[in-house]
């Protein structure tokens, strides 16, 4: 691994809290303390398989470091990601509309911890807890946003800015600037071909804003990788 991280990122710097859901953070003490209770701390492993689309789920999580990539199958494809779940959201959100389903299939991207619940026990929750409900009803509302925004996205934009978009809300999602990704997985996320992926990287690299090595991303400058990344991350942060 070559470079360092660019002094004057210190401010956009994310990798302060890596244990920590800021959806949980942010309850009232009350909510939050019988949310915590009834929750269990467990670690999660890089490409475990959560759900298929269309499974019921069997637990939502609050991640604390891992991030959850939510795909949809794309006839006889390879999966698409839509969407990906970090330490400011929940998976499973999607319980709270009465729906037991997986709409997307969802798989680990980055290995990590989460607090798990079991969906009757957030289910009886959120009976006590409006602003926890509330914010799953906005999560939701900016998961639908995001979705409509990745159409125009695969279609209109270079693979180079949607690579600089993906590691830049990656990061966000993981507290960290170092990402576990290879190019093959980057190619499937993004539905391109492996080689405009390394061309991509490439650019990337050389304009100062990651460095990458056998399947390892770090992000050296949040400021010039911003620059580079597409429209539709900015639109989905305003
Ligand atoms: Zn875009």
């Amino acid at each position: 691994m070559t470079g360092s991280i660019d002094p004057a990122e210190k401010g956009l710097r994310i990798g302060i809290v890596n244990d920590t859901n800021f959806m949980i953070e942010q309850l009232p003490g009350d909510e939050r303390r019988r949310l915590l209770a009834g929750a269990e701390r467990i670690t999660l492993e890089f490409g475990d398989v959560l759900e298929r689309a269309g499974d019921r789920y069997k637990r939502i999580l609050f991640p604390t470091g891992v991030v959850i990539s939510l795909a949809a199958a794309a006839a006889g494809r390879q999966d698409l990601e839509l969407e990906m779940v970090g330490n400011s959201g929940m998976h499973g959100a999607t319980v709270i509309l009465g729906l037991d389903a997986a709409p997307l299939g969802a798989k680990v991207r980055r290995s990590g911890t989460a607090w798990q619940l079991s969906i009757s026990a957030l289910r009886e929750e959120l009976r006590h807890s409006p602003v926890l409900h509330a914010k799953l009803r906005l999560q939701i509302h900016a998961c639908l946003t995001r979705h409509a925004q990745a159409v125009g996205c695969a279609h209109f934009h270079r693979v180079e800015a949607r690579l600089a978009t993906l590691l830049s809300r990656t990061v966000d999602c993981a507290g960290d600037n170092h990402i576990e990704l290879t190019h093959e997985w980057l190619a499937r996320i993004l539905g391109a071909r492996r080689v405009s992926i390394t061309q991509a990287a490439t650019a990337l690299q050389a304009c100062g804003s990651i460095t990458y090595h056998r399947g390892s991303i770090s992000v050296l400058s949040r400021r010039i990788l911003l620059r580079r990344a597409c429209s539709c991350y900015r639109e989905a942060s305003a």
